[in-house]
């Protein structure tokens, strides 16, 4: 599959199956009362997008192990790498109601439900933006679940290649106010001018004391498309039908948090491993990092408009 300006998708095709993948991983970490998350309502929601191959994993019919390259504990680490990076973001979030940040965009929203799961404070807004069938189609079946949303949850199907700031503040965003914005697993299937361009409206859109947590992937510079097809061609034999190498943008982009810093934001990066030791999670020390590499976890703010102080 080759990407083009203007494609869309649903969450059981393109870039939209990624949705459902990384929520089939949430799924397979979450239950666990002893666990680093639960989040609820990824198996239903997974199960509800349909593909056979992540169904039949969350039924444990399939064995992980059987995968290429994998081991028992690669199996493991590559699902708690989606807990950890859930953990990462869901902390994101509880600082900034902390701080009391009362509105939230969540770019690339998928099958996220932090809308419905998270305990906001009262008075918060979250809105969520993706494609429109992403949108739909979560928005339905979260609905159908009886699932509520724990805050003012404001949905806005958009190609965010498109003027979403629009359709945000069209949907009630107020760009005077501090915003916790998000955008988890989204730069890497954007084109770098489509990157540079979103981070820039993030930042004119952003009051002081806004905050933005995202990821920065290094390795997508010198993406290995070969090698991920293979994987992908291997994948396809045991049922999946998803080749990354088709759906990112590979080769030179920005550096996500030089980038940020430049535009005038104070950043910081955890790789993931430092998530890993943070959240007591076990990285086998044979763990391939992916078609991908390493992901560093970014977490950005404005600083505060500073007080006049009287002369
Ligand atoms: N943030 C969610 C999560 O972590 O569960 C979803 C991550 S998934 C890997 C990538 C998401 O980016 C998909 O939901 C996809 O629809 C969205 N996305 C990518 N490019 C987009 C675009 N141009 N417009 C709208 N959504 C986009």
């Amino acid at each position: 599959m080759t990407r083009t300006g203007n494609d869309s998708w649903d969450l059981a095709s393109s870039v939209g199956a990624t949705a459902t993948l990384v929520a089939a991983a949430r799924a397979m970490a979450s239950g666990d009362p002893d666990g680093l998350i639960d989040d609820p309502y990824a198996a239903p929601l997974v199960r509800a997008v349909g593909i056979d191959f992540f169904t039949r994993m969350l039924d444990g019919e399939l064995d992980l192990t059987a995968f290429p390259d994998a081991t028992p504990e690669r199996a493991q680490a590559m699902i708690d790498s989606i807990a950890a990076r859930t953990k990462f973001f869901d902390d994101y979030f509880a600082a900034s109601s902390a701080a009391g940040v009362r509105q939230v965009v969540i770019l690339a929203s998928g099958l996220d439900s932090r809308a419905y799961r998270l305990d906001w404070p009262d008075h918060t807004v979250v809105y969520e933006l993706d494609q429109p069938d992403v949108i739909a189609f979560k928005s339905r079946t979260l609905a159908e679940l009886g699932a509520q949303p724990a805050a003012v949850r404001r949905p806005i199907g958009i190609d965010l290649r498109e003027d979403w700031p629009a359709a945000l503040r069209a949907a009630g965003f107020d760009p005077g106010t501090p915003t916790a914005w998000v955008a988890e697993g989204l730069l890497i299937y954007l084109p770098p001018e489509a990157q540079d361009g979103l981070l820039d409206q993030v930042t004119a859109l952003s009051a002081p004391g806004s905050t933005l947590a995202t990821e920065y992937v290094p390795g997508i510079m010198d993406f290995d498309a070969e090698a991920a097809r293979e994987r992908s061609a291997r994948m396809r034999e045991r049922g999946l039908d998803l080749d990354m190498s088709g759906l990112v943008y590979a080769g030179p982009r920005s550096h996500v948090m030089d980038y940020l810093s430049e535009s005038g934001w104070r950043v910081t990066g955890s790789p993931r491993s430092e998530l890993f030791q943070r959240y007591g999670l076990h990285m086998p020390d044979n763990m391939e990092p992916g078609p991908l590499g390493e992901i560093v976890y970014v977490s950005a703010a404005r600083p505060p408009a500073r007080a006049h102080s009287p002369r």
